[in-house]
């Protein structure tokens, strides 16, 4: 049996025992898992430093406080959460029990990536534990000092048999695809996710897809530019632009093109100083590979500001592109990386139709100042979230689902959403041996009369609140007298 076979036979084993569903062991896993974050947040912090060039605070802020709110937030909400939720009733379940019941899927893998290694991984954990699954935890092996570090944390602080860790790349992930799991939640690219999709058909396994793509900005001529652009060059050269959220691209009146440049410059040098190489808070490219892929992406494109580069340090200054074509290298793929193009159009209904004329993005963000605006591009376009005048913020609402939609994925999470996303939604109706005459109507022999009770009970289905319901009932029982009376009696 290969590694990755005894950790999933392993869980599947531990689930089995039925140890993580008790509420109070699935809250006593995600306390430990607390505890991981405040005790070992130096080991934390050293690790995503040699991967990515992230400082202490850097990694604090856009890894694991983020985590530990989603932590705190379930805790608190996880009895209301998994308690039976009533559905309200229609004139056939009037007398009945009717309720949700969210259960354990069983186990879980969880596949994560490189970009913030512990935020995208250990997330979807959190609502595996929450839900009451085990879950097998692949983390990307391109984050190869912080991989290992979970590997050794892990098991440490949470059942280990219940929620093992596997490192490895490709034939490793690929090994745990030829297993059975209840449910898999990848978070990546949108080739590989085809193939996770492919491995998880053979098992009719459900799957939640993270992905990317290139979310667009849209910049209004009348916003106030510089907090605009202020906010967006934030929101593109966190993380050295590798953020799934990050905007991708800008689209702007040529009669602002100027401004736009000179404000992102301004909020650049605010930021990350006039020499950006040399400060702490500007990360670096994963690797090589990666370098290589976003230079290529500048070669036809303008720069207006930026484009130094050291390719031994996988550096890429924060780049700004000017007079960008639809045609250019740079808008045919995500770019993941710190080029910000920005692509000219004569007004909103030009920057609609460009946005979809593409593959639906994983965020769009509008700035403008008008509310009608707002609502114009929210109703004519689509995309998996969407945030007017800020950007990456969308993502720590935890009341706001958080996934893709068409290319950029399926599926969400954040919040109660992660919750219900590795739950089954289980429909408990639950009835009484009685009242057998109202059953009447659906036994053969089959008549008008019989169809024209059922027209009745599944047609009229007002909704008359606790009261109606209670005089509903009262009718029901006559009616139920009258049927008893004309067919059984
Ligand atoms: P990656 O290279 O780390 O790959 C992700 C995972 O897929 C890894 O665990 C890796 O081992 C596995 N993998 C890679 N190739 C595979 C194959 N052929 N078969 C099976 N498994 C394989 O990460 P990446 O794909 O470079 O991540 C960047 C992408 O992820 C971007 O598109 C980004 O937008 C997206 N992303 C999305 C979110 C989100 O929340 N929606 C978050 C982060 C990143």
């Amino acid at each position: 049996m290969s590694r990755e076979q005894v950790a999933v036979e392993r869980a599947r084993r531990a689930f089995l025992t039925g140890r993580s569903k008790p509420l109070e062991n699935r809250i006593r896993q995600l306390k430990n898992l607390q505890r991981l974050f405040v005790e070992r947040q130096k080991d934390i912090a050293d690790a995503i430093k040699k991967d990515l060039n992230k400082s202490d605070v850097g990694t604090q802020i856009y890894e694991t406080l983020g985590l530990e709110g989603e932590i705190a937030l379930v805790v608190k909400k996880l009895a209301e959460w998994a308690a039976p939720r009533p559905v309200e009733k229609n004139l056939l379940t009037i007398s009945d029990t009717v309720y949700i019941q969210p259960e354990p899927l069983g186990v879980v893998l969880i596949i994560g990536a490189w970009n913030y290694p512990w935020a995208v991984t250990i997330q979807p954990l959190i609502g595996a534990i929450a839900a009451g699954n085990a879950a097998v935890v692949k983390p990307s092996e391109v984050c190869v000092h912080t991989a290992k570090l979970m590997e050794d944390l892990l098991p440490i602080y949470i059942d280990k048999e219940l929620y093992p860790v596997v490192t490895g790349g490709v034939p490793e992930t690929q090994e745990l695809l030829r297993q059975r799991f209840d449910h898999i939640f990848y978070t990546g690219n949108s080739m590989v996710g085809r193939l996770i999709m492919e491995a998880a058909a053979k098992h009719l396994t459900p799957v939640t897809l993270e992905l990317g793509g290139k979310s667009p900005c849209y910049i209004d001529k009348n916003c106030d530019i510089s907090m605009a652009c202020r906010r967006v060059t934030w929101g593109k050269y966190t993380n050295c632009g590798q953020t799934c959220i990050a905007p991708d691209y800008i689209l702007c009146d040529p009669s602002i093109q100027d401004r736009v440049v000179e404000e992102v410059k301004k909020s650049i040098k605010a930021f990350y100083t006039e020499d950006p190489k040399t400060c702490p808070d500007y990360g670096r490219i994963i690797n090589q590979r990666h370098f290589k892929r976003i230079m290529a992406m500048a070669e036809d494109s303008t720069i207006a500001h930026g484009g130094d580069n050291d390719e031994f340090d996988c550096y890429i200054a924060p780049t700004v592109l000017r007079d960008v074509q639809a045609e250019s290298k740079v808008m045919q793929e995500e770019i993941f990386g710190p080029l910000l193009p920005i692509v000219t159009v004569s007004g909103l209904d030009e920057a609609i139709s460009f946005i979809n004329q593409r593959e639906k993005p994983l965020a769009l963000y509008i700035f403008s100042p008008d509310d009608k605006v707002i609502k114009k591009v929210i109703a004519e376009t689509s995309s998996g979230g969407v945030l007017a005048n800020d950007c990456l913020v969308h993502f720590s609402v935890s009341a706001l689902p958080f996934g893709g939609v068409g290319n950029s994925g399926m599926g969400s999470y954040h919040g109660k959403f992660g919750f219900d996303q590795l739950s089954h939604l289980r429909g408990c109706l639950i009835k009484q041996l009685k009242m057998e005459g109202v059953n009447d109507m659906r036994y053969p022999p089959h008549t008008h009369k019989k169809l024209g009770w059922a027209r009745f009970f599944i047609l009229k289905n007002p909704d008359l609140g606790w009261m109606g319901r209670m005089a509903l009932l009262a009718v029901l029982a006559v009616v139920a007298a009258v049927v008893l009376q004309r067919f059984l009696l």
